[in-house]
């Protein structure tokens, strides 16, 4: 009898083992995922295209440790493959491949599409806007990751937030500004809002892309430049193209960083997939928010360090002043776009009702 009850047993593990072995081997039927019956067996080979030169410091690194922590996390099953700017496709048609599905993924700032959504700025940054502590509140908490994807809806685009660059630094000037009327006439390249607010102001706005810039200043085609901040800045030499570094970055308070994925790639993958990306997502952000504060605090000490460098505040009225052509820009852009309107409402709104927290906290704290 007992002889009898091994066999049984053998018997049956012999034909677990023997199903096992099957399904494994891809005879057997395709795994059945108990949420929404999807194959989660299946590789997804996607593809990642990002705004950032190759070896941007940060700003690409984050996208590759991202892929590669999510080949990881889901053992192979989702295989993302990275591309920087100009690789696959042009840094400013990121969005357009995810969204056509010429490409599942792209990770960039959502500025850069404010010709095709104006209102996407919110997203990425806006002049005398929120820090990232502020932002991400809203994003999360405060009903603005909905605003986003409703605004990108239409395009076939899903956004998550994936990291911040932290406060950025106003820029490099070959000439001090002391009131208001020195941005008269000033050239500067500073893109986006920012370049509006500093049209309105009197200045004159240049685009230019991150390469061309030290020649520029350097020869005087421009008279300033704002770039990031000291990590990237040093990187493009731009201490030795101009002597006066201002702060703060009054036009770019921390450049939120999105991920954009394709909707109906999106809706292919089984949920665990989707809930990896997510978290990895979030994970890359508090890594990039963290390696830009590091390396800019450490960059800064090297740059300060050196001569023909000259570190300065923008006096307290030329902020002033620049506030308050920014909230005019922001209402005249408003008007124009019922977008632009409704994001700025639900922006601004928690901008205010973040404000007293903010100067009781970090603002506070902040005695020399
Ligand atoms: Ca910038």
């Amino acid at each position: 009898m007992p002889n009898n009850i091994v066999m049984t047993i053998t018997q049956r593990s012999a034909y677990t083992l023997l199903a096992l072995l099957l399904a494994a081997c891809g005879n057997g039927a395709p795994q059945e995922d108990r949420r929404g019956g999807i194959d989660t067996g299946k590789i997804h080979r996607w593809k990642m295209v990002t705004t950032w030169p190759a070896n941007f410091p940060v700003f690409q690194e984050a996208p590759e440790m991202f892929a590669k922590n999510i080949r990881v996390m889901s053992n192979g099953r989702l295989d993302i493959t990275v591309f920087a700017g100009g690789e696959l496709v042009p840094a400013l048609q990121v969005f357009d491949a995810v969204s056509q599905g010429a490409v599942e993924m792209g990770h960039g700032s959502a500025y850069y599409w404010a010709g095709k959504v104006p209102a996407a700025q919110f997203f990425s940054t806006v002049p005398f806007g929120m820090e990232q502590k502020g932002v991400e509140a809203w994003l999360y908490h405060g009903g603005g990751l909905e605003l986003w994807n409703e605004l990108y809806e239409p395009f076939n685009v899903i956004a998550l937030p994936v990291g911040n660059s932290g406060v950025q630094m106003g820029g490099w000037f070959n000439k001090k500004i002391e009131t208001i009327d020195d941005l008269k006439g000033l050239r500067m390249r500073i893109p986006g809002l920012g370049g509006k607010v500093l049209d309105r102001a009197g200045g004159n706005p240049i685009l230019m892309s991150g390469g061309e810039l030290y020649t520029a200043l350097e020869r005087g085609t421009i008279d300033a430049t704002e770039w990031v901040g000291p990590l990237h800045d040093l990187r493009l030499g731009l201490n030795r193209a101009a002597t006066y570094y201002y702060y703060p970055g009054w036009h770019e308070p921390g450049a939120e960083l999105e991920l954009l994925i394709n909707r109906a790639r999106w809706d292919s993958l089984p949920a665990d997939l989707q809930q990896i990306v997510k978290q990895a997502a979030a994970a890359t952000g508090a890594w990039t928010f963290s390696a830009m504060e590091y390396h800019n605090s450490r960059a800064l000490k090297e740059l300060s360090g050196k001569k023909n460098v000259q570190v300065l505040p923008f006096p307290q009225d030329v902020l002033q002043a620049l506030r308050s052509v920014t909230r005019q820009t922001l209402e005249s852009e408003a008007e124009k776009d019922p977008e632009f309107k409704r994001v700025y409402e639900s922006y601004l709104a928690f901008q205010d009702s973040y404000q007293p927290w903010h100067r009781l906290t970090s603002k506070a704290l902040e005695t020399e």
